[in-house]
């Protein structure tokens, strides 16, 4: 790209679509933006939870801020923040009617606060999508590393290199409702889900990661030109079994023994993740260890932590 070169960011469009809120508010706008025009038409949304933070929000930026307008083929729309109220308040899902958005697609116009928000998400993002990207990631006491990959797209997913590859099937069945890639998918369009990030000192790199890999798979998908001048894939992507999280009996407070430079590797059986401790004496309750001969580390929590019983406190897995 050269310096007077007119970039995707600067051609892109603000759409405000209005959203029930709150008595306070009345409505506050959904924002979509959209830059090119015809086929393909490529969605790529982040913040559907809204406690997965503005890791995505800001790799999006990046990849606009850096992509010239001439590398781009047809159309690519972005939703930085898919459920904003969520976002303000640092949690899953909305406080209006706790509905998770990621289980309530196609939504319901005349429904709850999600389920309408879900509604406008189908009608403006995801109708006429060939492609939608859906970008989640850790959050404020998480982080992740790695890709859904589904078996009518693989090669969207690949193009993340995240460190672990996991088949979309086998988490779909344990989806309760539908999701927006879900949704998506139902209508035809390609769709891969991306896990990458979470607040840690690696912030920015993998902000910047997940930055390179939208660029990557956006030409895979064709809506821009390829980029040969992005570094090459680091990871081996290594393809894991379906996931198990392991939970707390009970609630307590983790004291982490593997920290944020550990997610996306894999370790040895027996290697101690975490010890549950009581708040207030400190004696430990239980530990957490590495269960398969290599533990692949999908989702960790690299500080200290309270946490409730049965809260999400490691997913894991092993190589296929
Ligand atoms: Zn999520």
């Amino acid at each position: 790209m050269t310096m007077t070169a007119t970039t995707l960011r600067q051609s892109l469009r603000w759409q405000d679509v209005p959203l029930a809120v709150g008595a306070a508010a009345g409505t506050l706008n959904l924002r979509i933006g959209s830059v090119g025009q015809g086929k393909p038409v490529v969605t790529v949304t982040a913040g559907v939870h809204g406690d997965e933070g503005p890791w995505s929000a800001r790799a999006i930026h990046q990849l606009l801020e850096r992509t010239a307008m001439s590398d781009l083929i047809g159309t690519l729309r972005v939703v930085p923040v898919s459920n904003p109220l969520a976002m303000e308040a640092d949690a899953r899902c909305a406080p209006l009617d706790v509905l998770d958005l990621n289980r309530v697609f196609p939504g319901n116009p005349n429904g709850s606060h999600t389920e309408r928000l879900a509604a406008l998400l189908a009608e403006h993002a995801v109708e006429g999508a060939n492609v939608l990207i859906d970008l989640h990631g850790g959050g404020s006491w998480c982080v992740n590393a790695f890709v859904f990959r589904n078996a009518e797209a693989p090669e969207i997913a690949d193009a993340f290199d995240a460190p672990f590859v996991v088949d979309q099937a086998s988490r779909a069945t344990a989806m309760r409702g539908m999701g927006i890639s879900g949704h998506a998918k139902s209508l035809g369009a390609k769709t891969t889900s991306v896990e990458f990030g979470g607040r840690s000192p690696d912030e920015t790199l993998w902000a910047r990661h997940l930055a390179t890999g939208l660029r990557r798979a956006l030409a895979v998908c064709g809506v821009l030109t390829l980029d040969s001048s992005l570094s090459a894939p680091k990871h081996a992507a290594i393809l894991v079994k379906p996931t198990r999280v392991l939970r707390p009996s009970r609630g307590g407070l983790l004291i982490p023994a593997v920290n944020h430079t550990r997610i996306g590797t894999l370790v040895d059986e027996g290697t101690l993740l975490g010890t549950l401790v009581d708040p207030v004496t400190h004696e430990s309750i239980e530990e957490f260890r590495a269960p398969y001969a290599r533990t692949a580390l999908l989702l960790l929590r690299p500080t200290m932590s309270r946490l409730e019983g049965g809260a999400m406190t490691y997913v894991v897995s092993e190589p296929e």
